[in-house]
């Protein structure tokens, strides 16, 4: 027999939805099952910021030299301003690395965790959580458990739910939480229930780990979405923080991010830093340089960056815009459902409240592709489908 004879067939990953997308002939079929961002006609987006960036990089003949086992240094100091803030405490006690992109990010901080955490290798994250983040975080050899975060009678957060669970796991355990745009409910807390959830963290000494894969592309402002990240560093949190230039910059497939750990001082942020080399070596030696160039260039240069900020919020109010859209029409369909979450939702998705069996009919019936949790991509809604889309809703939900 073959040596992999007796490997088992995997199930299939959410690609299903862009296969039965791809085999259905219908000109208006629509696919909201996406995590990327898509223009007003559909079409994947290429900032122009990143297209200048990536111009003054080829006229400068760069050689394509090995990086360093923490990547490109003017990189992950420009990623750590835009996360943590210019005049952030953190900046001169932070142990920081290039990345595999968010997930590349994550992965890094649950092995660091997983070798160095002096409590229970055990991470909590939300319920529900991105799908990848239970993977990434069991194959880092961490312990995965759930706390409360989304309540489906109100289509919101379970905000009591969230701090009883805090306070009910054991001291000094390991809480992910999504700085901003929660995918995939799209639910984040308030500043104010920010403000709480950190004192129910640090009552209870856990440690906070930050996801950021959206900064900027929630609320069109960099600094209000980084908002959790720095209170919980103000108020005197050595985080650890995954970041990712997938979505705001619009460089997916270049795989670029960081991953960072707020240290005591310079001198235990030099001791993690050694530590960080030592898991990253025998994964990959030394990350990619191409897409650190761009965003190194975009951070780091006063035109480009301002014409970057402007550009993120306009991807930001494109999707805020069509969840409006989207809202109205459903209203002036005469349905008679409450719809407010759509729009008081944030980020690339939007969690509808549709059952499997209603996002099912979406799908064969009105040719509305999404993962069957009834998260749809607001990304994938433009001007011209989002009358078809409130009918079909219509149609499905009443
Ligand atoms: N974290 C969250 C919550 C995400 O939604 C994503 C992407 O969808 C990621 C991390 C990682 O993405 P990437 O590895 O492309 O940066």
């Amino acid at each position: 027999a073959s040596t992999w004879a007796n490997v088992p067939q995997g199930p299939p990953a959410i690609l299903g939805i862009t296969e039965a997308f791809n085999a259905d002939s219908f000109n208006q079929k629509i696919n909201l099952g996406v995590g990327a961002y898509r223009d007003d006609k559909g079409k994947p987006h290429l900032l122009p910021s990143v297209q200048k960036a990536e111009k003054l990089i080829f006229d400068s003949r760069l050689f394509k030299e090995y990086a360093g086992i923490t990547g490109i240094p003017a990189f992950t100091k420009a990623a750590a301003v835009l996360a943590y803030g210019k005049d952030s405490s953190a900046l001169d006690r932070l142990a920081i690395t290039q990345s595999i992109s968010g997930t590349g990010a994550l992965r890094i901080g649950g092995a660091f965790l997983e070798r160095h955490y002096p409590g229970a290798k055990k991470i909590y994250i939300p319920n529900p959580s991105w799908a990848n983040h239970a993977a990434v975080f069991k194959d880092s050899g961490l312990e995965v458990a759930k706390y409360s975060y989304y309540n489906k009678d109100t289509i919101g957060l379970d905000f009591e739910g969230l701090v009883a669970d805090i306070k009910a796991a054991p001291q000094g355990s390991i809480f992910m939480f999504h700085a901003c745009a929660h995918n995939p409910t799209g639910v984040d807390p308030t500043p104010e229930q920010w403000k709480e959830i950190e004192a129910a963290v640090k009552a209870q000494g856990h440690y906070a780990f930050f996801d950021m894969a959206y900064q900027g592309f929630a609320s069109g402002d960099i600094h209000k979405d980084a908002f959790a990240v720095r209170y919980f560093v103000e108020q005197g949190h050595n985080i650890a923080l995954a970041q990712s230039f997938a979505k705001n910059m619009g460089l997916y497939g270049e795989r670029i991010g960081a991953f960072s750990i707020v240290c005591a001082d310079a001198a235990e942020a030099k001791r993690v830093d050694s530590q960080i080399k030592i898991l990253v070596r025998p994964l990959y030696s030394n990350p990619p340089i191409h897409g650190a160039r761009i965003a190194e260039k975009v951070l780091n240069t006063p035109e480009l960056y301002d014409a970057w900020l402007l550009e993120v919020k306009e991807m930001a109010d494109r999707i805020i815009t069509m969840r409006a859209l989207l809202k109205d029409n459903l209203e002036k369909l005469g349905s008679k459902h409450d719809w407010s979450h759509i729009t008081s939702q944030i980020g690339m998705f939007a969690y509808t409240g549709l059952t499997p069996a209603e996002m099912d009919q979406l799908a064969e019936e009105h040719s509305v592709y999404a993962t069957k949790d009834g998260r749809i991509s607001v990304a994938g809604i433009t001007t011209a489908n989002v009358g078809r889309l409130a009918e079909a809703i219509f149609k499905v939900k009443g």
